[in-house]
Parts: structure tokens; C-alpha cells; sequence
């Protein structure tokens, strides 16, 4: 279906559901606005904004999802979180509970022990933990409080002045909460000051949209993913989100687990926030409350939501993923160093000492545990373990410490744990103590380095010895009598270059074919953003390269590039036509040994498919 506003543009199963979730819920009209705080019974009881916004950012939105209205209780939920990271867990919990009431959210219920409210979330905590909260840096405590909502919301937020001095007005409840607090020693100050703060707070104006975004910075470990800003402290977000999930619906908060199953916080505004941790964050606005002070539509769309999209918490989807994509050996996928014959040959042999795993997904501790489990029934087969990180997606703390625990205990049994793609938890896995030399850029160095260490360990000391070879040495000559070397030897142009020269240029006419005698080159494909491109390929004395475009005549398309000082000899289109006509029976072993190059090739790609299809 193509929609006018996105001409082109198919529209999408979500938004097209939202809007009709929408619609769905638009024609009810039970509860009734606010009016205890005076402006707020202005409010339009027809405004009805649903929004969606996802960990990565992206926001889904329907109605009036951009109208705005105050926070109210919903910046509770924030504040207590600015609190914490102020005065730490222990303090918070010396000075206010966690535990659901059941009380509405105005009640004046504070434990009869220590005077402390029960939680954060109805209004003696909320003020409670207002009055917890620094003014540092010069800056007022509601400055603060104003910045901090306005990270999450990934927008400068500002407060409704009217809102705001209607409540001072009249909210002489919450001032009695606040002189009860101040004589159990709860608030260390006269309440005076931060009942203002908290009127301030509870009207900073916000629309649907910011909450969802909130609640999307919430899901994100507090860092907003469209500004990328570490809004809340990370070791603050689970405190936040089980004071939500406990308390956020202040006496509806066990029914609204039951129902809906998401931490959330509502306000009398009409907005509710819910969260559903580490995936995304929802905002809904409609003013008409309930008998509990909750958005009455805003109740039943999260309910639906939850319940046709499978949102709740506690609904079996929580499975681990697996996380093994791939799993494969040395004997079935080289490096793309070429090897001399004796050299693949050890390694097809003997390849299978050195084990590749390709993780992908979400690593935690249920995910990686099958992981560990699966290194150590390999170990006693191999020498090297080689974990591919490419396509993972995130790691956990416990994972780290696990990888890191899992690495020393191979370690005793004589196996070493590489890690490559690993570059963006480099630092993290050194904290864990394993070293830099244990990591790699991709598994094509990792590979080549346990390729290199196992033939050292097979073959002694000596096994690299890439000397300058002869042409009789060379595999593509393999088979040619003393008279026709003799032949070419002196047909033969010399090239010479230094390290770092190129050979050939992608793009260059194929019209060459090199015989390598001295030194390394590699085969690297150009770079589309005009950096270092990609190494396909490293050969060494004795090998030949160019022998693709020079039998296809197509353009070449790879650079190759000096890697020491190179020494080769070639056989150019002319020398080969004049072979050709003098030479035919030579001319024959030559094909012979190209042909014989071609097949390994593609053994070699054809060993590679077979292991990567698992
Ligand atoms: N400012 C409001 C009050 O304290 C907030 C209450 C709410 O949103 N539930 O009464």
C-alpha cells in the first residue's frame, strides 16, 4: 500500500497499526481530567497521542503525539534517579523505601517505625527525593532537574509557568507531607524551598514523544539513543526501573504488572511511561484519569500494546538467542596467506588444532554460557581457540569476566583464546587482564597467526625461511625439462621493486604473469573510501600471480604490492604467443601447471563454502 504523504514508500505494518490502535481507542471516553491543580482541568480531554520509540532510536508516532502537557508524577521517576547518583544506593535507602504501598499516589503514609515513605514513586518519597538532590556547579536544584529530564528527552525542556503556580497556589497537602518529612528527619532542610522545586518539577512540559524517548533512554542503559548522551547514570537504570515496576501505577501497580507487565510511571498530566528494559520505550497522553489518577485510555492502550506486540516482562520470550553462528576449523578454512605445498599440506593435516567460532547476537550470561561449554569439550582437541566477534552485538559485564576466566583456564591446558573483532572492547577485555597481543583485528590475522605458530611448533624454528628461490623451484614450472628452463630463463624479462611498490594496479590490462622468486607481495583489493583495502592474498618465492586476467584477459582487479623487496620474472602475452609457435609441447606443461593452480584455488574456495554453510 502506498500512503500520499510517503509517495513510493510502502507504510509500514507498525505505524499502520499504531494508527490503528488509535482508533481503536479514541472513541472511549471514561475518566475525567485533573482539576484538583485548577489549570489543569483546561486540558482538552480529546487530546490522544501514542508513541513508540525504539533502543536504536527510531520513534513510531500517532495522534496528537507532539501536544504538550505537564510531566506530574512521571519526573519521579527521574528524579529519584538524579538523587541516587547524587547520594548513592545505601543513603536513598536509608531515607526512603522500596516497597509498593498501595496507597494513592497524595496519600500521607510514611512507615510508622522511621517516618520514611514507602517509595519514590507516590508523593512523600517523590519529595522526599527531591529534597535529596544537590545544588552543585551554581546550579539550583531544579536547574538540575530541568537539565537532567531534558538529556533524556534529547531536547531543551521548559516549564509551564501557569501549571506551575497553580499547584504552589493550592497544594497544601503535599506541604503537610513535606512537614511531616522535615520532622522525621527524612528532608534535612525546612520544606518550603523544595516543595517549590517539586511543584516546578511535576510542570515541566513534555509531549508523548519525549516520554517515549525517556523511556527509549531508559531501555538504552540511560543513554539517549538519538543524542547519544549518557543521560542517566547505568548503574542507576535498574534502580529507576524497579521502583516503576513496583510503584510507578501507585495502588493499580500489581494489576498493572499482571496486565501490561512493563515498569512505567504515570502522571496526572495524562501521560504514562513504560519501559520495556533494554528494547524500547512508550509514551502515551490522554488527560481523562481513573479512580487511580492513571490516564484512563493511557491504561488500555499499554494494556493492548503489551498484549498484541507481546511486550510483558514475564512472557516467555526471554530465551537466549544462540549465539554460536558458525564453528569451523583450520583444515577446512586457510588464512589468506599462500602457503608453499608442504606448508598447506602440514596444515590440512594438522588444521584442525585450531578451532574458529563465530559468535553473533546479545552476549550475556545465558547466551555465552552454551559458549564456554562448547570451548571446553574442544580443548583437549585443539591448541589455538579463536572466538569471531563480527557479528555480536553487545557484551555484558559477566560475559567479560567470563571470556577473560575462560582464557586463563585454557591457558592451563596448553590452548590459547584469541579474540578478534574485538577492537571496541579492547579496553574492557585489558581490564580483565588479557592483553593486547591476544587480540586481532579480524580472523583472517587471527588465523594467520596460529597458522604461523602451529607451523613453527611442527616444523622448528626454520619453517619460514621464505628464501630467494630458482626458477626450477617454481610450481607453475614443475615438469619442464633443463632445456626448456634454459629457454625461458633466458626469454624471461627481471622485475625488481622495493617494498612497497606496486606490481599491478586494479584497473591495469591483464598482460603479465609473474613468476615470484624473491620476497613477499600481497594481493589487496582497492579501497572504495581511499583507504587500505582489504588483503586478499600474500604469496611468497616460488608462487605465481596475474594468472587470472592473463588467461581472461579481463582487467585486474586487485592491487598487488610489494610487501620486502621483490625479485620475478614474467611471461608477457608476446613471449607466450612465441612459446606458443616454437614450443608447443612447453607450452602444454605450462598450461598444465596453471590449470593445476586454478583447481587448488578453488579446492581451497570450495573446502571454504562447504565450512562456512555449517
Ligand atoms: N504534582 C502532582 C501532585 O503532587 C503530581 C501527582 C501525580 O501526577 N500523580 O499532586
Amino acid at each position: 500500500m502506498l500512503t500520499s504523504s510517503n509517495p513510493g514508500i510502502t507504510a509500514s505494518p507498525i505505524e499502520t497499526y499504531l494508527k490503528e490502535l488509535h482508533a481503536r481507542h479514541a472513541s472511549l471516553h471514561t475518566g475525567r481530567v485533573a482539576d484538583y491543580i485548577p489549570e489543569l482541568a483546561k486540558a482538552d480531554p480529546n487530546l490522544f497521542g501514542i508513541c513508540i520509540a525504539t533502543r536504536d532510536g527510531h520513534v513510531y508516532e500517532v495522534g496528537d503525539s507532539r501536544a504538550p502537557f505537564t510531566i506530574q508524577s512521571i519526573s519521579k521517576a527521574l528524579t529519584y534517579g538524579l538523587a541516587l547518583e547524587d547520594r548513592g544506593e545505601e543513603f536513598m535507602l536509608s531515607r526512603i523505601g522500596v516497597e509498593p504501598s498501595g496507597d494513592a499516589f497524595n496519600a500521607i503514609s510514611l512507615k510508622p517505625d522511621s517516618g520514611a515513605p514507602f517509595n519514590p514513586m507516590i508523593n512523600a518519597g517523590a519529595i522526599a527525593a527531591c529534597g535529596q538532590i544537590l545544588a552543585t556547579g551554581n546550579r539550583s536544584r531544579i536547574a538540575r532537574i530541568l537539565e537532567y529530564l531534558s538529556s533524556c528527552a534529547g531536547r531543551a525542556l521548559d516549564i509551564d509557568a501557569a501549571v506551575y503556580r497553580s499547584e504552589s497556589d493550592t497544594g497544601h497537602r503535599n506541604r503537610a507531607i513535606g512537614w511531616m518529612l522535615r520532622n522525621f528527619g527524612i528532608i534535612d532542610e525546612e520544606p518550603t524551598a523544595i516543595l517549590e522545586t517539586y511543584f516546578q518539577q511535576c510542570a515541566i512540559r513534555v509531549s508523548c514523544r519525549d516520554l517515549a524517548i525517556i523511556g527509549a533512554t531508559l531501555a538504552n542503559d540511560g543513554r539517549n539513543p538519538l543524542t547519544r548522551e549518557q543521560a542517566i547514570a547505568p548503574e542507576c537504570v535498574d534502580n529507576v526501573l524497579s521502583v516503576m515496576a513496583s510503584s510507578g501505577m501507585y495502588d493499580f501497580s500489581g494489576e498493572w504488572l499482571y496486565r501490561v507487565g512493563l515498569p512505567a510511571k504515570s502522571g496526572v498530566g495524562g501521560g504514562i511511561l513504560a519501559v520495556l528494559p533494554g528494547q524500547l520505550g512508550i509514551g502515551v497522553f490522554s488527560p481523562p484519569l481513573d479512580q487511580q489518577g492513571n490516564s484512563a485510555r493511557g491504561i488500555r492502550v499499554c494494556a493492548d500494546l503489551s498484549r498484541e506486540l507481546s511486550l510483558h516482562l514475564f512472557a516467555g520470550g526471554a530465551a537466549p538467542q544462540p549465539t554460536v553462528r558458525l564453528w569451523y576449523d583450520a583444515s577446512q578454512v586457510s588464512s589468506r596467506r599462500r602457503r608453499s605445498n608442504h606448508h598447506q599440506q602440514t596444515l590440512r593435516g594438522s588444521g584442525h588444532r585450531i578451532r574458529l567460532v563465530e559468535l553473533q547476537g546479545e552476549l550475556v550470561f545465558s547466551s555465552f554460557e552454551p559458549v564456554v561449554r562448547l570451548a571446553l569439550k574442544q580443548a583437549p582437541y585443539c591448541q589455538y581457540l579463536i572466538l569471531n566477534l563480527r557479528n555480536v552485538a553487545s557484551v555484558d559485564r559477566v560475559t567479560l569476566r567470563l571470556i577473560a576466566q575462560l582464557r586463563s583456564g585454557l591457558a592451563e591446558q596448553g590452548v590459547v583464546l584469541l579474540i578478534c573483532y574485538a577492537s571496541r572492547l579492547a579496553d574492557k577485555l585489558r581490564r580483565q587482564g588479557i592483553d593486547a597481543a591476544a587480540l586481532f583485528a579480524d580472523d583472517d590475522a587471527a588465523l594467520e597467526h596460529c597458522e604461523d605458530r602451529l607451523l613453527r611448533d611442527l616444523l622448528g624454528p626454520g619453517w619460514d625461511d621464505a628464501q630467494e628461490v630458482g626458477l626450477r623451484d617454481a610450481v607453475l614450472l614443475a615438469g619442464l625439462d633443463a632445456d626448456d628452463l634454459a629457454w625461458l630463463d633466458a626469454a624471461m624479462p627481471a622485475v625488481e621493486v622495493a617494498a612497497g611498490d606496486f606490481l599491478i594496479r586494479a584497473g591495469d590490462d591483464s598482460d603479465r604473469l609473474y613468476l615470484l622468486l624473491k620476497g613477499s607481495v600481497m594481493v589487496r583489493l582497492p579501497s572504495a573510501t581511499g583507504g587500505t583495502g582489504k588483503r586478499i592474498n600474500v604469496f611468497h618465492p616460488g608462487m605465481c600471480f596475474g594468472e587470472m586476467g592473463f588467461l581472461d584477459g579481463s582487467a585486474r582487479s586487485a592491487d598487488v604490492v610489494a610487501m620486502t623487496a621483490v625479485a620475478a620474472r614474467v611471461i608477457d602475452r608476446g613471449l607466450f604467443d612465441r612459446l606458443k609457435g616454437e614450443r608447443p609441447r612447453t607450452t602444454i606443461r605450462l598450461l598444465e601447471g596453471l590449470s593445476r593452480q586454478l583447481s587448488a584455488n578453488l579446492r581451497r574456495s570450495n573446502a571454504e563454502a562447504a565450512a562456512f554453510k555449517g
